[in-house]
C-alpha cells in the first residue's frame, strides 16, 4: 500500500520535474511557477553547486562537469534516444508476456500494430533530412518561403554556413546545419524538427501517445477482471466506493498490481506519462493550426515585449516593390507575400524617406500583436497540407514573378472562405 502510494507519487514528481526541465522555458508559461522552477533548476542549483566547488576543489569538479554538460547538451550524441528505445523495450518487455495470453486474436492485431508504428515513426523522425540547407539545395530552400519582413528579414547570412538565410530557417548549433522552416532540436529523436521530418515527428507523437491510452486502458481492464474474481462486486471505473471504503479500494488495487508487478508497473507509468505525450501533441497541434513553429513562437513572444514596451513600428510595402534579386527569390511556393514591414527599434519610429529600409510611407507604431499578420498562417488545413506535404507548391505557375500574382488580398478572401 505504502509501496504503491511512494511509487505513484516518485513517477508524478519525476514527470513534472521533466516537464518544468524541458518545457518551463516556453513562451506560454512565462512568469509562471514553472518557469521560476526552471530558474532554479537551471541556473540557481548550478551556481550555487560551482560556488561549493571553488570552494572545495578549487573548481575542478566542475570543469570536467562543464566539458561534459556541453558534450551532453551541444554535441549530437544519441543518449536521450538510447533511454527512449530501451524505456519502450523495457516496457513491452515486461507487460507483453502477462498480456499477451490473454488477448484473442484481433486484439492481438490491433496490440502488434500500436506496439510496431511507435518505433516505425522514431525510425523515420530520426533518419530523415530535416531540412539541411547545403549550397546545392539553397536555391531550391529559398523558394519555399518568402521573407515576412517581420521576423525574417532578407540579407541575413549564416556565418557557419556561409549562406544567406531563406525565411524561416535556423541555424541549429548542434546538427551544425541551417534548417529549413527550423522547429527546435529534438534531443529524443537526436535530431533536428523541420520542413523535412515535423509529419513524421507528428506521427511519433500520436503514435506513441496511442501506445500509451492503449496500454493504459488494456492493463487496468486486465486488472480489473484479475481483481474481479476474487471480489465480483469490484468495480475498477467507476471505482465502486459503495461497499468498500477507499482505503479498502486502493489496497485491493495494490494487492492486483503486486501479483503484477511488471504489467501494474507499466500500466501505471503509461497512466501517468500519457497525458503528457497527449500534451505534447496538442501542443504541436495548436502550433500547426496558428501557422507558426516552436522556433517562431519564441520570435513572436520576443516581438510582444518589444511591442507592449513601444519599440515597435510598421509601414506599408509596396504592392509594386522591386524585389532586390540578390537576397531575396523571385518566387516562392507560398501563396502569399507580405503586405507589410515591422522593424524595431529603441529611438522612435525610423524616418519616412528613409530608403535603406523597404516598404512606403509613414511609420505607425505597433500597439498589439494582434494587428501583426502572420504570413505563414494560411488557415488550419493548408498549414497542414505545408507539414504533411511539405511539397505542395500552393502557388500555381512556378517561375512566374510573385508580383501581381497572388497579393495578401487572397489570403483574406481564404480565411473568411
Ligand atoms: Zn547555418
Ligand atoms: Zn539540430
Amino acid at each position: 500500500m505504502h509501496a504503491l502510494k511512494a511509487l505513484v507519487v516518485a513517477i508524478l514528481v519525476i514527470s513534472f520535474m521533466t516537464f518544468v526541465a524541458f518545457f518551463g522555458r516556453l513562451p506560454a508559461l512565462r512568469n509562471t511557477p514553472i518557469s521560476w522552477l526552471h530558474g532554479f533548476m537551471w541556473n540557481t542549483v548550478p551556481s550555487a553547486f560551482l560556488a561549493v566547488d571553488r570552494r572545495i576543489t578549487g573548481g575542478r569538479l566542475s570543469r570536467a562537469m562543464r566539458r561534459f554538460g556541453n558534450y551532453m547538451m551541444y554535441e549530437r550524441h544519441p543518449t536521450v534516444l538510447i533511454f527512449f528505445i530501451a524505456l519502450l523495450i523495457g516496457g513491452e518487455v515486461m507487460y507483453l508476456p502477462t498480456v499477451w495470453p490473454l488477448l484473442h486474436a484481433t486484439q492481438r492485431f490491433t496490440v502488434a500494430i500500436v506496439v510496431i508504428c511507435p518505433y516505425v515513426f522514431l525510425w523515420l523522425s530520426a533518419s530523415a533530412d530535416p531540412g539541411y540547407i547545403t549550397p546545392e539545395n539553397h536555391v531550391v530552400q529559398m523558394a519555399q518561403y518568402p521573407y515576412d519582413f517581420a521576423m525574417f528579414h532578407p540579407g541575413s547570412h549564416c556565418r557557419t554556413c556561409q549562406l544567406l538565410k531563406p525565411a524561416r530557417s535556423k541555424h541549429c548549433s548542434i546538427c551544425k546545419h541551417c534548417i529549413g522552416k527550423a522547429d527546435h532540436h529534438c534531443i529524443f529523436i537526436n535530431n533536428c524538427v523541420g520542413a523535412g521530418n515535423l509529419h513524421w515527428f507528428m506521427l511519433l507523437l500520436f503514435s506513441t501517445a496511442v501506445l500509451l491510452m492503449y496500454g493504459t486502458c488494456l492493463g487496468l481492464s486486465l486488472l480489473s477482471l484479475a481483481i474481479k474474481l476474487r471480489y465480483p462486486d469490484f468495480s475498477m471505473w467507476p471505482p465502486a466506493a459503495v461497499n468498500y471504503d477507499w482505503n479498502t479500494y486502493f489496497l485491493i488495487m495494490s494487492l492486483a498490481l503486486q501479483s503484477n508487478v511488471g504489467m501494474g508497473a507499466v500500466t501505471l507509468l503509461t497512466l501517468l506519462t500519457a497525458p503528457l505525450v497527449w500534451g505534447l501533441w496538442a501542443y504541436n497541434m495548436y502550433m500547426i493550426w496558428a501557422g507558426t513553429t516552436t522556433n517562431e513562437s519564441l520570435k513572436w513572444s520576443d516581438w510582444k515585449f518589444d511591442i507592449d514596451d513601444g519599440f515597435a513600428f510598421s509601414r506599408r510595402m509596396s504592392p509594386t516593390r522591386e524585389k532586390d534579386l540578390r537576397f531575396e527569390p523571385a518566387w516562392t511556393k507560398w501563396p502569399v507575400e507580405t503586405d507589410s514591414i515591422m522593424v524595431r527599434t529603441e529611438n522612435g519610429p525610423p524616418r519616412a524617406d528613409s530608403t535603406n529600409i523597404p516598404g512606403e510611407g509613414e511609420w505607425t507604431q505597433v500597439t498589439s500583436l494582434k494587428e501583426v499578420d502572420n504570413l505563414y498562417d494560411l488557415g488550419f488545413w493548408d498549414n497542414l497540407r505545408d507539414v504533411f506535404w511539405p511539397r505542395y507548391r500552393f502557388a500555381s505557375g512556378s517561375g512566374v514573378p510573385v508580383d501581381g500574382r497572388i497579393g495578401r488580398g487572397r489570403q483574406r478572401e481564404r480565411r473568411q472562405g
